[in-house]
């Protein structure tokens, strides 16, 4: 049972929009495609244990005495933690005194640290609560592709070949919360720190963006109109008010503090539609505020 679910981080979001209309560097987009990668794993664990009959809790953001750590799945259960952190790593890589390297010998970052940080910190927070529970704590590989060269096997590492195996194992532990567990959970939940994306983004500003609307598929700005549809050079075709309504949400996101007018939306969306047409899909998805030409929609 999910207590808390997993969403695509907001950064991603961004990330994705800002992909589309601005030249990314390397690094930002080295940055895209690691989150992108890295949620895909996630979503592929939840997918593997969302049948237990356990507390789960995604994507916490905690803190306990000014530090932060993340995690990326806790499970709650029969008064045990378990804190894991999966990797949706490929290829093959070695591991070794705390060393951790690809097969062309590239050292990364040992990717056991998050653990060894996280479970400390969550140890003293739940201290902090009234909490004394045991906390056991595995890094999941869980991408096929992964292969680990290591000298002895760390019991903390599930390998992708046994993460099957690893999961059946929880499920046999016998079903039975108790009222003292789901009182963790709701903490834990409530202690949730929402983070600004923001702040780790790369510099952008509405007028170097580019503007259009784009495809839904394959996400070329390449399209053309007739009437209230859309025509992609790839062939896909969408009626106009999707299309708006997707950019609109776009330019939200990118710019929350933004007052929607029909002026900019026509603007934004490259005027491929009309203003009329543009101010009748934003009369009827949202509500008008003013009624001048400075009418704004919200
Ligand atoms: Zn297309």
């Amino acid at each position: 049972m999910f207590k808390k679910s997993r969403a695509l981080p907001p950064e991603v979001v961004i990330l994705r929009i800002l992909n589309e209309r601005m030249e990314l560097t390397e690094k930002d987009k080295q940055n895209l495609w690691n989150l992108e990668k890295g949620y895909e794993g996630e979503v592929k664990f939840d997918k593997l244990i969302q049948h237990l009959e356990t507390l789960i809790l995604n994507d916490l953001l905690l803190e306990v005495s000014d530090s932060l750590f993340q995690i990326d799945t806790l499970i709650i259960f029969q008064g045990k933690i378990y804190l894991i952190d999966i990797k949706n790593y490929e290829g093959e890589y070695f591991y070794e005194g705390g060393v951790f390297k690809t097969n062309t010998k590239i050292e990364k970052k040992d990717p056991m640290l998050q653990l060894k940080r996280c479970q400390p910190l969550l140890r003293q927070l739940l201290q902090k609560y009234g909490y004394a529970i045991p906390i056991e704590a595995y890094l999941v590989f869980i991408n096929p592709e992964f292969t680990l060269f290591q000298p002895s096997h760390n019991p903390q590492i599930i390998l992708p070949t046994q993460v099957n195996s690893f999961i059946k194992k929880l499920s046999k532990l016998p079903p039975s919360l108790t009222g003292r567990d789901l009182k963790l959970a709701d903490l834990l939940i409530s202690l949730h720190i929402t983070e600004n994306p923001y702040t780790r983004l790369p510099k952008y500003d509405y007028d170097s963006l580019q503007k259009g609307l784009s495809c839904a598929k394959c996400h070329s700005f390449s399209l053309s109109v007739s009437r209230t549809i859309l025509t992609c050079e790839c062939g896909f075709k969408e009626r106009v008010e999707p299309a708006v309504m997707r950019s609109v949400n776009e330019l939200h996101i990118l710019f929350p503090e933004i007052k929607i007018t029909t002026n900019l939306v026509n603007e934004w969306c490259g005027a491929v539609a009309s203003k009329k047409t543009i101010r009748r899909i934003l009369k009827e998805n949202f509500k008008a505020i003013g009624n001048t030409k400075d009418t704004y929609y919200d």
